[in-house]
């Protein structure tokens, strides 16, 4: 058995290189610190990525879905569907509209993304955008919804902050619904410290995201945007290595009983594979499992997420509602450490303390 005495294996971790320094030394030389030319370089940079037509660069992804709902004509009295199983932030800038999130259930622990089938039943009159997030990396039925979106007349923000580089059906998560939404924050695929992009093909959503970014106090900076150029050259090698960590946590998990994996293995060339989830088919044992991964054999965890609709500020303000599943999945996941320069050694180290602590009575 692994000791505590081993090194941590941290859930995250950032490595840089010393073409991203130096793309930061020189903006720091230059002076011209406020967001310039090196933020148009990096919009115009990551829209060649996506394919779409308009990216606009923000101080966070917060701010971006923010402008999203508002640039689609969201505002007081309207509803925005939304998930629960996600950042507060999905929900949060809804309530930054003066509008009322409306939370959908996830398809199922096989399949923590939003249901099609709950969205439409949940569509009224005042309903005005729904908000999609590409858990994990791994793409939510965009496609689906955005028919559905179109039947409707609603708008789908897509909150794409964990799929900077996913595909669904051959499309670019983030490109299917009237915006998308990215966040660089310092644990995410893409990060840079703070920061957010929106991209749309919407020329009217753009125009309307740039006034308000100065607006609002959501601008972004020369510095993290050089850092963003030059991370946005190393994506595609980082999340090949995330695509082969994950198959090979994949591979050994299933030989672990007590778990289930979301996803299909197929979903994961797809995806970004942004975090590892794994769901414990008894969620009665997951405090005590992370306690014995942190304490015994040094392995660090997270949980994504607790249910938004079970906050505090959710339940005063709107009443108690039922999620049968997205309650599920907020208490039997766990998030496993996961990151481009993970080795091997560390992965089975992983592995082996979760079939360690799921097997032990
Ligand atoms: C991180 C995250 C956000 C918010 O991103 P920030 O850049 O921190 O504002 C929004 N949605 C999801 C799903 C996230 O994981």
């Amino acid at each position: 058995m692994a000791t505590a005495a081993q090194e941590p294996i941290p859930l995250f971790d950032l490595r840089l290189t010393d073409d991203d320094l130096r793309a930061v030394e020189d903006v720091l030389r230059s002076g011209t610190l406020q967001m310039g030319a090196h933020a148009e370089a990096f919009e115009r940079a990551f829209a060649a990525h996506l394919g779409s037509a308009h990216v606009v660069a923000l101080s966070s992804c917060t701010a971006a879905l923010h402008l999203a709902f508002v640039a689609t004509g969201v505002g007081p009295g309207d509803e925005v569907i939304v998930p629960s199983y996600t950042f507060a932030a999905t929900a949060a800038a809804v309530l930054y509209c003066g509008a009322t999130p409306v939370f959908a259930d996830v398809i199922g622990p096989h399949d923590p993304s939003i249901d099609p089938a709950h969205v439409a039943a949940l569509i009224t009159p005042r309903t005005r955008a729904v908000a999609c997030v590409h858990f994990g990396g791994y793409a939510a039925p965009v496609h689906e919804l955005r028919a559905l979106c179109d039947r409707n007349g609603v708008a789908l923000v897509e909150d794409a902050a964990h799929a900077p580089a996913a595909t669904a059906g051959g499309a670019m998560l983030g490109t299917v619904g009237q915006a998308g939404c990215f966040s660089l924050f310092s644990n995410k695929v893409l990060s840079v410290g703070e920061g957010g992009l929106l991209c749309t093909d919407d020329a009217r959503i753009a125009e309307q995201a740039r006034r308000l970014r100065s607006r609002a106090g959501y601008r972004f900076d020369d510095m993290r945007a050089a850092l963003g150029l030059s991370r946005l050259r190393g994506l595609h090698d980082d999340i090949a290595q995330r695509r082969r960590l994950t198959r090979r946590y994949r591979e050994r998990l299933r030989a672990v009983d007590g778990l289930t994996l979301p996803y299909p293995d197929e979903a994961v060339d797809a995806s970004s594979c942004y975090v590892m989830p794994i769901m414990l088919t008894d969620p009665g044992r997951r405090d005590a499992v992370r306690a014995a991964l942190r304490s015994r054999h040094g392995v660090q965890t997270s949980l994504l997420y607790p249910a938004v609709h079970e906050f505090t500020a959710y339940l005063q303000r709107f009443g108690r509602i039922e999620l049968p599943r997205t309650e599920h999945c907020s208490r039997a996941e766990i998030t496993l450490p996961l990151f481009p320069h993970m080795t091997t050694a560390q992965q089975d180290r992983v592995v082996a303390a979760l079939a360690c602590e799921l097997g032990a009575p």
